[in-house]
C-alpha cells in the first residue's frame, strides 16, 4: 500500500467531520463523508445548534494546520471581553485577556462549515454524500447501513476504517455501545434550555450594541447573551431553566405571547427596543437542549468517535467546537506521515491520550455556566478578576487565569482545570476580608506562581 492511500469513511459533515476529512485528504487518504442533511451550500438549511459561535486559540491552531486560520479570522468579529448589562441598563466591560492581543472570534457556524466542506472537496480526495443518514454500523461485517433521505432507500456500504463525527446524539456511538458491551455512556441533559433571537443592525446601519464584545445580561438562574455577526446584527441567546417553581421564570411559563414581553421588559429592558418582533421571534424559535456526553470508550478496532459524538459539552466556555478541532489536530499529528497506519492502534492511542482533557473541559463548561449567569455580577468574582488583573501587571507573562489558559493557550485542558483550582485557593486566601484589589498583599504571589503554577504551565 502506498503512503496514505487508505480509504476512510466519516459520518457527519459538521465542523469536526469536515475539518477531519480535509486533514485526512492532505495526508493522502481517500475519504467518503456521509451527512444526513442536504448540502448547505446549495440549499438553505439550518447549520444546526447555534447560529454563530466563538472560535479561539485551540480551534484556530487546528485551522492553521490546514492553512485556514487567516481566512476564518477575516470572516469573524473579534470580541475583546464581556460587556455586562445590569438590570438598570448600566454597562461594565471585563476584558478576556491581558490586552487587545487576546480575543475570541464570533463566526457564523454555517459559513465556517461551508468553507471546510469546500476546501475538503477541493483536495479531490473527499467525496461528500449528502442526505445520507447512518442508521447503524455492523462491527462484525464492517458495513454501514445508510438511508438516502431523498429517496428513502437504504443501502449498505463497506467502511473498514470509520470515524463518527455525527454529533451529540451519535448513531455510531450507540452501535459501538451495543457491540462492545463494555461501554458506559453518561448523557446529562442540563435543566436549562436555550432560544435564539436576532437583533438586526441599528436603524442607520452599524451595530446596535458595542461591536467587539460578547454581551451578557446575567440574571442569577438565567441569562441572555449576544454575539456580533459581520453584517452588523447580533445573535442573542436566552438560557433559562425549562421548569421552575413560581415565581422564578422558566420556558414552561413563556409559551403565550402575553407572557413573553413582560418577561423581557422586566429583565432585559435595554435589549427589548433593539429586537423588533421579539414576541413572534421568541415563540417561533426552537427550544434547544444542552447535554454533556461522556463515553468510557471512543474506539473499537479501526472505528473512532470524534468531536461531540465522543464528548459533547455544554456551550458556556465556548469550547465544544474548539475542542473538536483540537481532536482533529491531535489525531492528525499522531497519524503523521505513516504510510500504512495501524488504525486500531492509532485510535486507541488517541482516545487514551485525549479523554482526560475532554473530561476536564466538560466539567469546566458546566462551572462556567454558573460563572456567566450568576457570578459575573457578584462582587467577590469581580474582586478576584481585579486581583488577577493586578497580578498580570506585577508579574507580566507569568500568570494566566483559568479562562486565559483554556481560551488563549493550548495547555491541555486537564492542566488548565488543575491550575484553576490552585488559583482559586490563592485568590480566596489573598482576598479574605478584603473588598478592594489595592488592599491585597501581593508579596507571596511570585512564590505561589513558581511553586504551584509554573510546574503545570511549563509546556506553554
Ligand atoms: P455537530 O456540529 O453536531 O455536527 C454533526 C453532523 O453530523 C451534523 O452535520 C449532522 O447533520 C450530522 N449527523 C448527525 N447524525 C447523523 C447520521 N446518523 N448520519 C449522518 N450524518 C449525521 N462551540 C465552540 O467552540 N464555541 C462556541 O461559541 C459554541 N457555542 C455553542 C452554542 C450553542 C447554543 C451550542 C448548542 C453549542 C455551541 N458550541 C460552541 C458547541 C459546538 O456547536 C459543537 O461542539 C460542535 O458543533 C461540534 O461539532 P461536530 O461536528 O462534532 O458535531
Amino acid at each position: 500500500m502506498s503512503a496514505g492511500d487508505d480509504e476512510v469513511t466519516v459520518i457527519g459533515a459538521g465542523p469536526v467531520g469536515s475539518l477531519l476529512a480535509l486533514m485526512l485528504a492532505r495526508r493522502g487518504h481517500q475519504v467518503n463523508v456521509f451527512e444526513r442533511r442536504p448540502d448547505m451550500r446549495k440549499q438553505q438549511v439550518s447549520a444546526g445548534r447555534s447560529i454563530n459561535l466563538a472560535v479561539s486559540t485551540r480551534g484556530l491552531h487546528a485551522l492553521g494546520q490546514v492553512g485556514l486560520a487567516e481566512e476564518v479570522l477575516r470572516q469573524a468579529v473579534p470580541m475583546f471581553g464581556r460587556m455586562m448589562h445590569s438590570p438598570a441598563g448600566e454597562l461594565s466591560f471585563l476584558r478576556y485577556g491581558r490586552d487587545e492581543s487576546e480575543f475570541i472570534n464570533s463566526m457564523s457556524r454555517g459559513e465556517l462549515n461551508k468553507l471546510l466542506v469546500t476546501r475538503a472537496e477541493e483536495t479531490g480526495r473527499v467525496r461528500f454524500h449528502f442526505q445520507h443518514r447512518l442508521l447503524s454500523y455492523d462491527f462484525a461485517t464492517r458495513q454501514a447501513e445508510l438511508r438516502d433521505e431523498a429517496s428513502s432507500q437504504t443501502r449498505r456500504a463497506a467502511a473498514e476504517v470509520l470515524i463518527g463525527s455525527d454529533g451529540s446524539a451519535s448513531v455510531l456511538r450507540t452501535s459501538m455501545a451495543s457491540s462492545a458491551g463494555d461501554v458506559s455512556i453518561t448523557s446529562d441533559v442540563l435543566d436549562a434550555g436555550y432560544k435564539e433571537l436576532t437583533m438586526p443592525p441599528a436603524a442607520g446601519g452599524g451595530f446596535a450594541l458595542e461591536k467587539n464584545a460578547l454581551h451578557i445580561w446575567p440574571r442569577g438562574r438565567f441569562m441572555l447573551i449576544a454575539l456580533p455577526n459581520l453584517d452588523g446584527s447580533f445573535t442573542c441567546t436566552l438560557f433559562l431553566p425549562f421548569e421552575a417553581n413560581q415565581p422564578a421564570p422558566c420556558f414552561a411559563r413563556l409559551v403565550e405571547s402575553t407572557q413573553v414581553s413582560p418577561f423581557f421588559a422586566e429583565h432585559f429592558a435595554d435589549a427589548v427596543p433593539r429586537i423588533p418582533g421579539l414576541e413572534e421571534q421568541f415563540l417561533a424559535a426552537p427550544l434547544g437542549q444542552m447535554v454533556t456526553v461522556k463515553a468510557s470508550r471512543w474506539s473499537l478496532g479501526p472505528t473512532l468517535l470524534l468531536g461531540d459524538a465522543a464528548h459533547a459539552i455544554v456551550p458556556f466556555f465556548g469550547q465544544g467546537m474548539n475542542a473538536g478541532f483540537e481532536d482533529c489536530a491531535l489525531l492528525d499529528q499522531l497519524l503523521g506521515d505513516q504510510s500504512t497506519p495501524d488504525w486500531a492502534e492509532l485510535f486507541a492511542r488517541f482516545s487514551q491520550a485525549r479523554k482526560v482533557d475532554t473530561d476536564a473541559i466538560a466539567d469546566l463548561a458546566v462551572e462556567n455556566f454558573v460563572e456567566m449567569r450568576d457570578k459575573v455580577a457578584d462582587p467577590e468574582f469581580l474582586l478576584w478578576k481585579a486581583v488577577e488583573a493586578e497580578i498580570n501587571k506585577r508579574y507580566p507573562g507569568r500568570y494566566l487565569s483559568r479562562y486565559q489558559l483554556v481560551t488563549f493557550s493550548r495547555l491541555p485542558y486537564h492542566l488548565a482545570l488543575e491550575a484553576g483550582k490552585r488559583q482559586a485557593r490563592m485568590l480566596r486566601a489573598l482576598t479574605a476580608g478584603k473588598s478592594r484589589a489595592e488592599d491585597v498583599d501581593y508579596s507571596l504571589v511570585g512564590q505561589f506562581i513558581a511553586d504551584e503554577l509554573d510546574p503545570l504551565t511549563r509546556e506553554l
